[in-house]
């Protein structure tokens, strides 16, 4: 069958992760990346492109895969790319996604293309899991614990504290209640218990630690809710030990079974991840796979995991599937 030609759309963590993950599908070809930025200001190994031409590429390009950023540029690119090209991205703003949806599946629709939204590990193959899940055990609890992980959102947070040079913050799930989760007692779990912060802070010269710790602490919404531990660390020290993006979780359901609910079942899905660009940007290529063979099959608008069927993701015939993987 044909060689599938992927484009990226920006080049930051997840567009390099692409990059890379590109060279383990040999059934994929990278054509170019496709940046905002000035083409000729960016190494690569791929052609670079400016965004202002992407659209010479209609018809040349199977998929671009879109890796901006969700709080600024899928809300615009999703729907405008997805006019000329399928389109596949990881749109990570739960609340937004219904909205952004609809935006995307009208302009998908209209240009005849395939949109997968909101792929990666959460939203992706997490919500794969929790529908799972609760699909077969209804009488049941889920929970979701991410890390240990960076967050980007509350790293941001620390930084914009005032005497704070840089600083980096791990989401970690509290072992204690994970157990008690796969226990199956079904527990309530209060913010608090499910997780605690901690941050690497790089203080600014004569900014004072304690007050800077405080500020911390009790930020609302970001830290207040948790337990929250934080460390003064020099410059050096945070780039030499934080500056990899490791994330991760478990997605866990427990439920009841029987005449008499006499039976607990648990259902649990982990991720152990050292990069979490570089995994997210291996779940996007695997969509992208999938959303050239629905293209291929006539589908048009968007799509979400919960539409693709699991067998398109695979490089393997549905036969060889059924013989090796069943
Ligand atoms: P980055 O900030 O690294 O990149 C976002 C965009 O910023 C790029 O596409 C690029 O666009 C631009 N950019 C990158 N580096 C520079 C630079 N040095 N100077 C100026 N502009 C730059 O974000 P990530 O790649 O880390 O993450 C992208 C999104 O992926 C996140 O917003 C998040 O929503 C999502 N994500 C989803 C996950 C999931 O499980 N669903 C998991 C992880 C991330 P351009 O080249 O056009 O300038």
């Amino acid at each position: 069958s044909k060689t599938i030609s992927i484009g990226i759309v920006g080049y930051g963590n997840l567009g390099r992760g692409v990059e890379a993950a590109i060279r383990q599908n040999p059934d994929m070809k990278l054509e170019a990346i496709f940046t905002r930025r000035d083409p000729g200001s960016i190494t690569s190994g791929t052609p670079m492109v400016s965004i202002a031409n992407i659209e010479q590429y209609k018809g040349k390009i199977d998929v671009m895969i879109l890796c901006g950023g969700s709080a600024k540029d899928l809300p615009e690119q999703g729907p405008s790319l997805s006019k000329h090209f399928n389109t596949v991205d990881s749109f990570d703003t739960h609340a937004l996604i219904p909205e952004y949806f609809g935006k995307v599946d009208d302009a998908a629709q209209s240009g005849g293309h395939v949109s997968v939204i909101s792929t990666g590990w959460d939203p992706g193959l997490f919500s794969l899991n929790r529908l799972l899940a609760e699909a077969v055990l209804p009488e049941g609890k889920e929970y979701t614990f991410w890390g240990k992980g960076v967050s980007q959102g509350h790293s941001d947070a620390i930084r914009r504290v005032s005497g704070v040079k840089n600083g980096i913050q791990y989401t970690i799930p509290r072992e204690e209640a994970v157990e008690r989760v796969r226990g199956g007692s079904n527990p309530e779990l209060t913010t608090r218990e499910k997780h605690l912060r901690e941050c690497f802070v790089v203080l600014e010269e004569g900014a004072n630690a304690e007050a800077v710790a405080s500020e911390i602490k009790n930020m609302p919404n970001y830290f207040a809710d948790y337990e929250t531990i934080v460390h003064f660390v020099s410059e050096e020290t945070l780039r030499a030990e934080h500056s990899s993006m490791p994330h991760g979780g478990n997605v866990i359901r427990t439920g009841k079974t029987g005449l008499d609910k006499e039976n607990t079942q648990l259902i649990e899905f982990s991720l152990k991840l050292d990069s979490n660009p570089e995994f997210t940007a291996s779940v996007l290529v695997a969509y992208a796979r999938a959303a050239y063979r629905l293209a291929q099959t006539g589908q048009t608008g968007a799509k979400t995991v919960f539409d693709v069927p699991y067998g398109l993701l695979s490089p393997k015939s549905p036969e060889q599937l059924r013989k090796e993987l069943l």
